[in-house]
């Protein structure tokens, strides 16, 4: 419609085809050089058993770039997938968390931290070697560091993720199925992986509690979950009523604006130490 909508809709259609294009040229040649001109950073998402106790935190990569600002991650992870540039990034990013998850443990208490991992990263031939270094290097306990995976690349490399997650899980890493749901695989399947954590999606999340078919749909899921003896974690929390359904059905875990938005190391940091400063008062 668009194309014989005649001459000035199709100029200004195509134009904006254009911007598009050259905008992601542009983020494509760009991110190249990100890493090495400290353009990446990394923000940390809190993940509550409640109210008063933090979990862990998800670690989420943003990209500062000099004339176009910040740019999502939906925008530009799959550019460094294409590209390749996701093995330098992704190790990257893997790093930062162990470090950062160091320092809390020693200067705070228990905190595990969840990192979102590609699962072109997860079938380069020596992901494990890297990790194991990186792991070392940091000085981590590997039971804190969680590479979350969504499912949809999973299954096409079957044979070659299963076989890097046991290498992974023998070294005490945890595995999470991240936006459970989206996809068309079903539990059954996934349960073939050796995941420990299942991530229920938000577009789930944002229709509880009012819409009762998504309640019925995200009970079977809490149930199938907890007998195959997954921890769940419920994502994009954003409401109060939210919260309080998913724990009253066994949720273990929440994620989402409720609690917080992403914020940088300080900002987290200043978490953690208000929280230890609240259980010295009581
Ligand atoms: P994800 O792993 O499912 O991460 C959750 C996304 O939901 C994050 O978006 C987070 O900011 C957002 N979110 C958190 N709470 C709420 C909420 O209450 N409401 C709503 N509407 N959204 C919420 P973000 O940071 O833009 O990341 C988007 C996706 O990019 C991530 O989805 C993940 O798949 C990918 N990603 C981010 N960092 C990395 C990374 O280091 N490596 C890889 N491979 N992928 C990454
Ligand atoms: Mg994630
Ligand atoms: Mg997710
Ligand atoms: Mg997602």
């Amino acid at each position: 419609a668009a194309v014989s909508a005649g001459g000035e809709r199709s100029c200004i259609h195509s134009s904006r085809l254009g911007e598009q294009t050259h905008r992601r040229l542009q983020l494509e040649h760009d991110l190249r050089f990100a890493l090495q001109r400290n353009e990446l950073q990394v923000v940390y998402q809190q993940q509550r058993v409640d109210e008063d106790e933090i979990h862990g935190a998800e670690a989420l990569l943003r990209w500062h770039h000099p004339q176009l600002g910040l740019i999502p991650p939906n925008e530009f992870i799959a550019l460094a997938e294409e590209s390749g540039l996701i093995l330098p990034i992704g190790d990257w990013v893997i790093e930062q968390a162990c470090l950062q998850v160091r320092s809390w443990n020693d200067e705070f208490r228990r905190i595990v931290v969840a990192v979102n991992v590609s699962v072109r990263q997860l079938s380069d031939p020596r992901f494990v070697e890297r990790v194991e270094r990186i792991v070392k290097r940091a000085g981590v306990e590997p039971s804190l560091l969680e590479f979350e995976l969504t499912e949809t690349l999973l299954m096409d490399n079957f044979d070659v993720a299963r076989q890097t997650m046991v290498q992974l899980q023998s070294l005490g890493i945890r595995f999470a199925i991240d936006d459970f749901g989206t996809g068309h695989s079903s539990l059954a399947y996934l349960s073939q992986l050796p995941f420990d954590v299942l991530k229920i999606d938000h577009s789930f999340v944002s229709q509880l509690p009012t819409n009762h078919d998504y309640c019925k749909i995200t009970k079977a899921i809490l149930h199938l979950a907890q007998n195959l003896g997954l921890t769940v974690v419920a994502e994009g929390v954003e409401k109060i009523e939210q919260h309080r359904w998913l724990k009253q059905h066994g949720c273990d875990l929440t994620q989402g604006y409720f609690h917080g938005r992403p914020v940088t190391v300080p900002e987290f940091c200043q978490l953690l130490s208000n929280e230890s400063i609240a259980t010295e008062v009581s």
